[in-house]
């Protein structure tokens, strides 16, 4: 193992430039805590943006990998895989759902509920009926199916002519879904706590108004659950927080707790649209994925971790509070359980850098909504932790906030 220079200088020279800047290099983790290439330890509180729920490296889920990749890796979809048709029914006995498709990722998950969607719709009502209403500021993947249905112009710019048939509205406002929706609307796609469009929940009052418009009209509600999943939010599906159900859902972050493999799953209305032939993928849903997701699983039902993020959440919530009271550029905290955003009233970037200098691990999205995703394993301490750094930083960033304000003033005051 080399030094973090040594990995900079090779990425600089071979990897495409797709991350911007980066100046750690993470190379071990264990629970909540990994270690860059220098020996330095941090505080995960990204946790992979949302994916190793479990903590890093969590025994049962290595273990499971680790003998799976001894026994079978992979064969195709050619053959039946039994740990695929367990998993399946282990996410169908905890959700809404009667049947599953896995991938390997986020966006080919919801690849393929777009396609199910347009397909359902072509199978009982023939051509026309294709468009998808999505939600500005959501976030879908990096397809170019997904792009057009992600609602932010910065993941489409330069990619264009984008795809046919994608309509937007405003997330937590039915009347804009109402006013984005055609006789040819197919589908509705929402993310229930949007994620990187700024940790914002969906309102009970627009997840439960899209249902009944939705189903009034035999369009898909489909719920992007990737990063607002399995337990997360304190229950094992964020959707639950709000009693109602889509018809099809993806997920796919925290499902292998780092070992790549997503799901999407299908309410019975619609769970035998995809016929054979129609859909499929070579390494969706390996022995090896599915072995790493059913322990996963495992894992949070044995340890109650929804539950656990509930609790830690409320925790960190008011660890936060307590600690940043008085901040006066913290304009809110946003999410569900252990899926957390502050929104301040400046760029979150500069605090980034500065948690991570102090050995804190976030990240920032919308610009100034900090994102707070730990673990779900995390213990009180982290939490009293991570909240004594965020306070030092998220203090230090207030100070330079009002002294360029103040600046400004008087730079202005000087020119008139
Ligand atoms: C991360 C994410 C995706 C994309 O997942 P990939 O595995 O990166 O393709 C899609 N939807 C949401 C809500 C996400 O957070």
């Amino acid at each position: 193992m080399h030094d973090t220079a040594y990995y900079l200088d090779l990425a600089a020279r071979y990897l495409m430039p797709t991350y911007g800047e980066r100046s750690m290099v993470l190379v071990r983790g264990e629970g909540a805590r990994v270690w860059d290439a220098d020996g330095r330890e941090y505080l995960d509180f990204l946790a992979g943006i949302a994916v190793n729920s479990l903590g890093h490296c969590h025994p049962a889920v290595t273990a499971a990998i680790r003998e799976q990749a001894g026994i079978l890796m992979h064969c195709s979809n050619l053959y039946l895989i039994p740990q695929q048709a367990e998993l399946a029914r282990r996410l169908c006995e905890v959700s809404f759902a009667s049947r599953c498709f896995f991938a390997n990722s986020g966006a080919e998950v919801n690849e393929g509920a777009v396609k199910l969607a347009r397909l359902y719709s072509r199978t009982k009502y023939g051509a026309g009926r294709h468009e998808i209403v999505t939600m500005r500021n959501s976030f879908h993947g990096r397809t170019m199916a997904l792009i057009t249905a992600t609602g932010q112009e910065k993941v489409q710019k330069g990619f264009e002519p984008l795809l046919d048939g994608f309509r937007y509205a405003v997330f937590n406002d039915l009347d804009s879904v109402l006013g984005a929706m055609t006789p040819a609307t197919c589908a509705v796609m929402v993310e229930p706590v949007q994620g990187e469009g700024g940790v914002t929940a969906a309102t009970p009052e627009f997840l439960r108004g899209l249902r009944e418009i939705c189903t009034e009209r035999d369009v898909l509600l489909i719920f992007d659950e990737i990063q607002c999943g399995m337990g997360r939010t304190g229950r094992l599906f964020a959707h639950e927080h709000y009693g109602v159900t889509p018809d099809l859902m993806t997920l796919a972050k925290a499902l292998g707790n780092g070992f790549p493999v997503g799901a999407l799953l299908a309410a019975e209305n619609c769970a035998e649209t995809f016929t054979p032939g129609s859909h499929g993928t070579t390494f969706g849903g390996n022995p090896v994925a599915c072995a790493a997701a059913l322990a996963v699983l495992d894992v949070m039902e044995r340890d109650g971790l929804a539950a656990r993020a509930e609790c830690m959440g409320a925790y960190l919530r008011g660890a936060l509070a307590q600690r940043l009271d008085g901040i006066d550029t913290i304009k809110g905290y946003r999410g569900l359980g252990l899926m957390l955003g502050i929104e301040l009233a400046h760029p979150g970037a500069e605090a980034v850098k500065k948690c991570a200098a102090r050995g804190l691990l976030i990240n920032c999205t919308m610009g100034n909504v900090l994102r707070i995703v730990p673990p779900l394993v995390v213990t009180e301490a982290e939490c009293d932790r991570a909240a004594e750094i965020l306070a030092e930083v998220l203090a230090e960033e207030a100070q330079n906030f009002h002294a360029a304000a103040a600046a400004a003033q008087t730079n202005a005051g000087g020119g008139a």
